[in-house]
């Protein structure tokens, strides 16, 4: 008898961690919002990179990308994630997802892995395609510049820089406020971000392979650093504050459309 007031207490604590997340198929979108989708890698069948003690990747990406989703929704962003569970997603059905949702931003968060145990550090990756100019350009094809308050105006190599803010401003956060050894921004050649048409970024958080590192990222108060780092990396990147009205200038008038 002693056991059932613990046992009803884990079922209310699922129930109400479970409920902070809207589901597709309950996700209402609203134009005036800035819209970020949270894809945390691999599940189910999928472990991703595996620690020496054990530590899954699948775990800690899907467990930092809700703590990124709670901040985002605290700010007033509106959020969805490609999986709120351990479940197998192919890289297909993810970039499908996103493509679908058509997001303002979409980040992918996953955690690396080294044959060298001492690599350690988070790095974030944008898409690049070499233009035969010479110039680097973003794979952002749609980008809005009048939806965001910041920056005001954005054309021509403004836009290619925009992209690189985007990157930027996430990265230089997260590596500010978890102190983590900064590996930098990168060209990734990844096929989450690469054949997407929203201003994508894929982060890789530290290496599992590190034993010091994969045990912080197994910790919730280092996945709270990173998730706030993510969190008010994206703010800073929208808005150009963290603490801003998280109101868009000029509200998308292609959404909601039939193809959501
Ligand atoms: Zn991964």
């Amino acid at each position: 008898m002693k056991k059932f007031p613990l046992v009803f207490l884990i079922i209310v604590l699922v129930a109400q961690t479970v409920q902070e997340f809207v589901s597709a198929e309950e996700f209402e979108y609203d134009q005036f919002k800035a819209f970020v989708i949270l894809d945390p890698g691999h599940g189910g069948k999928d472990s991703g990179a595996v620690s020496p003690s054990g530590i899954l990747e699948k775990n800690v990406t899907l467990s930092i990308a809700q703590k990124v989703a709670r901040r985002l929704s605290e700010y007033g962003v509106s959020v969805l994630l490609t999986r709120t569970d351990d479940r197998f997603l192919s890289l297909k059905e993810r970039n499908l997802f996103i493509k679908k949702h058509r997001p303002d931003l979409s980040i992918s968060i996953h955690a690396n892995s080294s044959p060298y145990p001492h690599v350690k550090g988070f790095e974030s990756f944008m898409y690049f395609k070499q233009k035969k100019t010479g110039f680097l350009l973003c794979s952002v094809e749609d980008l809005d510049p009048g939806r965001f308050l910041y920056p005001m105006s954005v054309s021509g190599q403004a836009r290619e820089n925009r992209c690189m803010q985007l990157a930027y401003f996430i990265h230089r956060k997260t590596i500010q406020l978890t102190g983590a050894n900064d590996r930098g921004v990168k060209s990734g050649n990844f096929y989450v971000i690469k054949h997407n048409q929203s201003p994508s970024l894929l982060v890789e958080t530290g290496f599992l392979s590190n034993r010091r590192e994969s045990e912080k990222l197994a910790q919730h108060e280092y996945q709270e650093k990173l998730a706030q780092g993510l969190a008010d990396g994206s703010m800073l990147a929208m808005f150009g504050k963290v603490n801003a009205l998280s109101v868009i200038a000029v509200p998308n008038k292609e959404k909601p459309n039939d193809s959501r």
